[in-house]
């Protein structure tokens, strides 16, 4: 039984005062909810305050990006090293928001992925259709290329205890959630994937699914089978909406 996992991605928002008022919210709603693990995904400046306030409590914290590179003349880049310094345990990867604006290929993402396993960080990787791919039928062939180039470059055992978040693009920050059954379908599809090359792979690795996530619709989409919990956007910078999803969760 895989104990489902709610990621809180606050994307780029925030500042110091409102982290404060926000993470000590956190800490008086969500600790208190002991039956799935909570993890809160934070722009980099920030990375020291949440370590500093969450590091004697059960929430744990993590970073957006990552370096494809260990180190190096690499302006501007962040490496895993660094993430570890900062107590990071997860790390979110090949987001559509950045692979789109920042044009990163799969090829990019699947070596970020290999950076977080092999510093010992929890990769969360981002996958997802566009809704003209949806409508053209063709999103498992999409997902399925994204996860082949991780696949075919260090095979599937990597996605071992990792963690993918199914995304569709139509659903981010637009309000129209995937239903179950569309969440289901394609969790089941990802799973199998991994499965057919690597049975032990597939059963550790947690599938969340991701896209308009609120405490009203989380409870169908957590109940459902291959749903290992959520990565929450919008939702998340409310600490009692973030709340509703954790409990409908646990
Ligand atoms: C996300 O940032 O990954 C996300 C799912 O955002 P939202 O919940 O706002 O759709």
């Amino acid at each position: 039984m895989r104990r489902k996992l709610v990621v809180a991605n606050w994307k780029m928002h925030g500042n110091l005062a409102s982290n404060k008022e926000l993470l000590s919210a956190y800490i008086e709603k969500l600790t208190s909810i002991t039956t799935i693990d909570v993890v809160v995904c934070v722009p980099y400046p920030y990375l020291s305050q949440v370590q500093a306030m969450l590091q004697n409590t059960s929430i744990a914290w993590g970073a957006q990006n990552l370096s494809k590179d260990a180190v190096g003349a690499f302006t501007g880049e962040v490496s895993a090293s660094m993430l570890k310094d900062f107590g990071v345990s997860y790390v979110i990867i090949g987001h559509s928001e950045r692979a789109t604006a920042y044009c990163e290929s799969d090829e990019n993402i699947a070596m970020k992925f290999m950076q977080a396993k092999t510093h010992g960080l929890t990769p969360i990787l981002c996958v997802g259709e566009t809704l003209i791919e949806r409508e053209a039928g063709v999103m498992q062939m999409v997902v399925g290329k994204q996860l082949d180039t991780i696949i075919n470059t260090y095979g599937a055992s990597v996605f071992g205890d990792a963690v993918v978040s199914y995304e569709p693009i139509w659903a981010i920050g637009t309000g129209l959630a995937a239903s179950a059954e569309q969440a289901q379908s394609m969790h089941e599809f990802i799973r199998g994937k991994v499965a057919a090359q690597d049975k032990v792979a597939a059963n550790s690795l947690k599938i969340l699914y991701g896209g308009s996530v609120t405490p009203r619709n989380a409870v169908q989409l957590m109940v459902t089978q291959d749903i290992d919990g959520g990565l929450i956007g919008r939702c998340s910078l409310n600490a009692q909406e973030f709340e509703g999803i954790c409990l409908a969760a646990g």
